[in-house]
């Protein structure tokens, strides 16, 4: 049978394949669950995958099925270690699932909210690490002409090795044009461009905003245009205002060119935003200044005196020991509290997540 006639086909039989474990989380669009992938099995090597269970109003008409399901498997092109694999989606039992790979050390919007609750700030080399490996995901996306359209930390997946993943790539576009699902927003978009706010044109360059408001979050805990129960027209006041507090250079050491990235990303005609090939760039020879020497930085700059910095403490390896030892003994406590969200549902539990982390931090 030839693709198009798969998948106009119920494929329950695909489903039997694959054994849930347990789920995993849920967003505005669907469920996921961790599942055995059993035929894998039987070839003696067990595969755990994530397997997302679409939560579509209404299920559309062959035509936009066919459709979607095409649209969606495009992304199996995308072969990068910084992006999530997509490994196969099909109808079953009038529902759509995307086969995905499995990212074993949760998402950053989960670790950075563990930061925020504990007043830890991530160190530079942290930073760095993170923001290389996001650039390099993405960077891989554009040069094969796909956007990503919903980079955010939720979509940040991280493995116990310390490899960061690009996760849920353009898949909410897909979502809206090819159904009746069209995206409402639920929360607050924090990451999402002005163009797109306004329902403008946009192109590529909506992917260089998302970046530096997560750079921004990485080094804050907060996207730039973050207040407390704001509404979406409040959102867009500050946006238009570009009102965010601005990195301050002198309090920390190393944040002179994290302050011009997040500047010359946050720029509101989108023509003017920073190259993508740029920003990679100035991020890997960060990086690779870092992972020499962790705290050059702060040895090359005397304004770096003490490891506080208003209330938070920066993060360094002791205080990550004890991150995740508590994460380990306390799993059940990882809730949202203070973090803004963006989605309506948020995974329940946070399960020793972070154990393994040590090769970053
Ligand atoms: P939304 O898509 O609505 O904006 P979201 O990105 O939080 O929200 P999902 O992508 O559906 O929602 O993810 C829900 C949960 O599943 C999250 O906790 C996420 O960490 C987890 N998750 C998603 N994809 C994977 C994956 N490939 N491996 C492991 N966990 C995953």
């Amino acid at each position: 049978m030839d693709d198009e006639n798969m998948d106009q086909q119920d494929r329950a039989d695909l489903l039997n394949r694959y054994e849930v474990k347990k789920l995993i989380g849920s967003g505005e669009f669907c469920d996921v669950f961790k599942a055995i992938d059993q035929w894998s099995i039987n070839n003696q090597s067990s595969t755990i995958v994530a397997l997302k269970r679409l939560k579509l109003r209404q299920m559309m008409d062959p035509k936009n099925r066919f459709d979607c399901l095409r649209e969606i498997r495009l992304l199996r092109k995308l072969d990068h270690p910084n992006i999530i694999r997509h490994i196969e989606s099909f109808f079953a039992n009038n529902e759509l699932f995307i086969v995905l790979e499995y990212a074993d050390a949760g998402d950053l919007s989960k670790m950075l909210d563990y930061f925020r609750r504990k007043g830890i700030m991530l160190n530079h080399k942290n930073v760095w690490n993170f923001f290389t490996q996001i650039c390099t995901g993405l960077s891989y996306m554009h040069s094969k002409r796909v956007m990503h359209r919903d980079l955010k930390p939720a979509n940040v997946l991280i493995n116990r090795d310390g490899t960061v993943k690009l996760g849920d790539l353009g898949l909410s576009a897909i979502l809206s044009a090819t159904s009746d699902n069209a995206r409402s927003l639920v929360g607050t978009p924090y990451y999402m461009a002005p163009e797109r706010l306004k329902e403008m044109e946009y192109n590529f360059t909506a992917d260089i905003w998302s970046l530096g408001c997560l750079l921004y979050e990485l080094v804050t805990l907060y996207p730039p245009f973050y207040e407390p129960n704001q509404n979406i027209h409040g959102l867009m006041r500050k946006i238009q205002a570009l009102d965010f507090v601005p990195i301050n250079v002198q309090n920390r050491s190393g944040l002179f060119e994290i302050a011009y990235l997040i500047n010359s990303c946050l720029v509101l005609e989108p023509s003017n935003r920073i190259d993508l090939d740029r920003i990679h760039a100035i991020s890997k020879q960060m990086n690779d200044r870092y992972q020499l020497n962790p705290i050059g930085m702060e040895q090359d700059q005397s304004t770096y005196r003490t490891r506080t910095e208003s209330n938070a403490t920066i993060v360094d390896d002791e205080s990550f020991v004890s991150f995740q030892s508590e994460t380990q003994q306390q799993p059940q406590q990882h809730q949202q509290q203070s973090q803004p969200t963006t989605s309506s549902g948020q995974p329940k539990k946070l399960k020793q997540l972070y154990r393994n982390l040590k090769n970053i931090f």
